[in-house]
């Protein structure tokens, strides 16, 4: 899955640029960096990759998120539908900018669920953010198909979903806006990093002012720069620059392996007729970064999980439905609305909401789904044992009716 399993003299090399010459940031000191622009150069790379118009690097993939939000407009009152299973980012970055998150049910793609966001819509509603969750796409068509119905802005979280593409555009460049994550444990690092994908240039002049300081990045005094609105600071730095430019030039090699990974584990797991796969709305776009399991019922899936526990192989296989991370029933935190400054009393409300709403779809899908995570670092041999090892396990749990009843 990440990149960072690969390091190489590559991204040595991008690095030692920017140490030779000192200048770590990514905005003026022209006459110092030696013809060194690594921010700049990733942005033209990440447009040329992923076929984006416009894209606006910043130093992380919340970042780019609370960023683009900010730049298409969303902010107090408006609500934006999530799923209910995404890392707490998505919802992290909606309350940052005081919009109210509207988590909502996925299917068994483990992402929206069409017809659960459409039963969440009201008037107040403004943006549909789909996440591509563990390497693979939500039901594109049906979501832009509901946008433009009602009016509404599309927002892509493809932070896990680099390289994967839904009939034939990549992840990321379909909505109004797209976001990536280049965290140290996402298909391409920069250590910490994220970008801002867009086709709509007014997107793109926002996030770039807004991620730093409003600056208009009009003329070659910085200090002389105009501010037009008020912004934050979510630059990248230099370095973090360098890592993504030497890990996007890898990035095919990477996919390329992790889809030949992916294609040996799930045929070993095929193998076993109790065990289903989630359905991939294009099967052609699959990143391939984790290959996402189902088993009958959740005592077996539990029982599979205490079992790969104790044969001390767990590590890689992510039973989400369990995780404090991944999924709503651990987010006591989004609950009970607990902020460290006062949230306004409407967006408390609804945030807590969420304590008493019922996610028993979502429940019933990810409480019989394991994800095994696909490294990039398998031999041959090391892939067909783990893949062995869990059919084992699954094939004894399964030989015990109570967990199947
Ligand atoms: C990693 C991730 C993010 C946030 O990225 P950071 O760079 O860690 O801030 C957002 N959404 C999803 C779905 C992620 O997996």
């Amino acid at each position: 899955m990440p990149g960072f399993e690969l390091w190489s003299d590559v991204e040595r090399k991008h690095l030692n640029d920017v140490v030779q010459s000192g200048v770590l940031m990514r905005y003026g000191f022209d006459g110092n960096r030696n013809g060194h622009w690594k921010a700049k150069e990733l942005e033209a790379a990440i447009n040329n990759y992923y076929g984006c118009k416009y894209s606006q690097l910043v130093s992380s993939g919340t970042a780019a998120l609370s960023t683009a939000m900010s730049a298409l407009g969303i902010g107090y009152g408006d609500e934006v539908i999530c799923p209910s299973f995404t890392f707490v980012a998505s919802f992290e970055a909606i309350v940052s900018v005081g919009a109210v998150p509207v988590l909502v049910d996925v299917d068994d793609t483990l992402t929206l669920d069409p017809a659960a966001v459409k039963a969440a819509i009201t008037p107040k509603t403004k943006c549909i953010m789909p996440v591509h969750m563990c390497g693979s796409m939500a039901d594109m068509d049906a979501l832009q198909a509901i946008c433009k119905e009602h009016n509404l802005i599309l927002l892509e979280d493809a932070c896990q979903a680099i390289g994967g593409t839904y009939k034939g555009k990549k992840l990321g460049t379909i909505g109004d806006a797209g976001t990536f994550s280049f965290d140290y444990v996402k298909t391409m690092t920069c250590g910490e990093g994220g970008v801002v994908m867009t086709n709509r240039e007014d997107v793109y002049i926002s996030s770039d002012g807004y991620s730093d300081h409003g600056h208009d990045h009009l003329g070659a005094d910085r200090g002389a720069d105009l501010h037009p609105f008020i912004g934050y600071n979510f630059r990248i730095s230099e370095l973090h620059a360098a890592v993504g430019l030497a890990q996007i030039s890898r990035l095919d090699d990477f996919l390329t392996i992790q889809k030949r990974n992916h294609a040996a584990l799930k045929t070993i797991l095929s193998q076993i007729p109790e065990i289903s796969f989630r359905r991939i709305p294009d099967a052609d776009g699959d990143s391939c970064s984790f290959v996402c399991w189902f088993l009958p019922t959740a005592a077996a899936t539990q029982a599979v999980v205490d079992e790969l526990k104790a044969q001390g192989i767990l590590a890689g296989n992510f039973y989400w439905f369990n995780n404090n991370w991944h999924y709503i029933r651990k987010w006591d935190h989004l609950k009970n609305a607990v902020t460290l400054n006062a949230l306004s009393p409407e967006l408390k409300e609804k945030v807590m909401y969420h304590a008493n709403k019922d996610f028993s779809a979502s429940d019933a899908i990810l409480s019989r789904c394991i994800c095994t995570a696909i490294s990039l670092t398998w031999t041959d041999e090391l892939l067909k044992e783990k893949g062995d090892q869990i059919a084992a396990i699954v094939k004894k749990v399964l030989s015990n009716v109570a967990v199947t009843a």
